[in-house]
């Protein structure tokens, strides 16, 4: 039969990165472009069918500023799953990401299914970036165009490495055309223990 699984999931990440908008897109499916800051935390539900379950995801969007960060375990603790987010134009962000991996690694739940989102997928999309240079037709705006995507694709293969090395799932997403967010909460769900 049908299993109903009710999964409490929390995201973290830096202020900025879009926390907020993942879950909006995902529960609403909308996107605000002036999003406001989160404060404390927000909770929302939603649910979600994968093959042989239903999901039940009680989510706990944090505010990722540092003056919060003592409250942080309260909301990942007993979590079965954990998004951290980054923006992928961000380094500092992504920098902030391992240190939560890190944090979750060492307090959260060693069973929890951890996914890392490289999120504003949209700001740098390589074909997008291919097709303005070409239009353009300027050497110079090649050059540093050809210079952004060398940095972004670097930043690429170094999440995903970094994903495979401490056991998380990683993808690139965005709130804002709703690329891949569905899908983090669909790979997800179906990683959660089945008990
Ligand atoms: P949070 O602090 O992590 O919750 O981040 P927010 O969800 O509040 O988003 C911060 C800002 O980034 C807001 O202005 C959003 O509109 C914007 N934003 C969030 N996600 C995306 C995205 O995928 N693409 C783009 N272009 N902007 C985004
Ligand atoms: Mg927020």
């Amino acid at each position: 039969g049908n299993k109903n699984i009710n999964a409490k999931l929390v995201l973290l990440g830096d202020v900025g990165a879009g926390k907020s908008s993942l879950v909006l897109r995902f529960v609403k499916g909308q996107f605000i472009e002036f999003q406001e800051s989160t404060i404390g935390a927000a909770f929302f539900s939603q649910t979600l069918a994968v093959n042989d379950a239903t999901v039940k995801f009680e989510i706990w969007d944090t505010a990722g500023q540092e003056r919060y960060h003592s409250l942080a375990p309260m909301y990942y603790r007993g979590a079965a799953a954990a998004i951290i987010v980054y923006d992928i134009t961000n380094q500092a962000s992504f920098e902030r990401a391992k240190k939560w991996v890190q944090e979750l690694q060492a307090q959260g739940n060693p069973n929890m299914v951890m996914a890392l989102a490289g999120n504003k997928a949209d700001l740098l999309d390589a074909k997008k970036v291919e097709a303005e240079a070409i239009s353009l037709q300027s050497s110079a705006l090649n050059e540093k165009l050809t210079e952004i995507r060398g940095k972004w694709w670097i930043r690429l293969t170094e999440a995903q490495a970094y994903a495979q090395e401490h056991g998380l799932f990683f993808m690139e997403t965005s709130a804002k055309t709703a690329a891949n967010v569905n899908d983090v909460f669909y790979e997800i769900a179906k990683r959660l223990p089945r008990v």
